[in-house]
């Protein structure tokens, strides 16, 4: 006789849903205030980097992607989540969470 076990499944499955993550934009006005007194003409604009001593603004982030890059130490990252992972040292899932940047399934 065959028995058939059966495997209780979460009832909801979640998945990561980009377009819940903050825009660029209000994410890096939020984590540069410095960026409040610049005028910003191109994507990419360059502020006092968070991961080394930085005497000149020398992380370039970009405000329509969220891509950021330090030509002093070397951080960078494709998007605001990648930043937010980095500064506060968080696991892909806490960071996400943070955002609820997430779709049930
Ligand atoms: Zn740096």
């Amino acid at each position: 006789m065959v028995r058939h076990i059966s495997y209780s499944l979460p009832l909801t499955r979640r998945q990561f849903d980009r377009s819940k993550l903050p825009k660029p934009e209000n994410y890096y006005a939020q984590q540069f205030p410095e960026l409040k007194n610049k005028s910003v003409k191109s994507a990419w604009v360059n502020v006092h980097c968070c991961f080394h001593d930085d005497s000149q603004p020398s992380l370039g982030i970009n405000l329509i992607s969220g891509g950021f890059h330090c030509f002093a130490c070397g951080a960078k990252g494709g998007d605001v989540l990648a930043f937010q992972r980095m500064r506060y040292r968080l696991s892909f899932v806490r960071a996400v969470d943070l955002w609820e940047a997430w779709y049930d399934y």
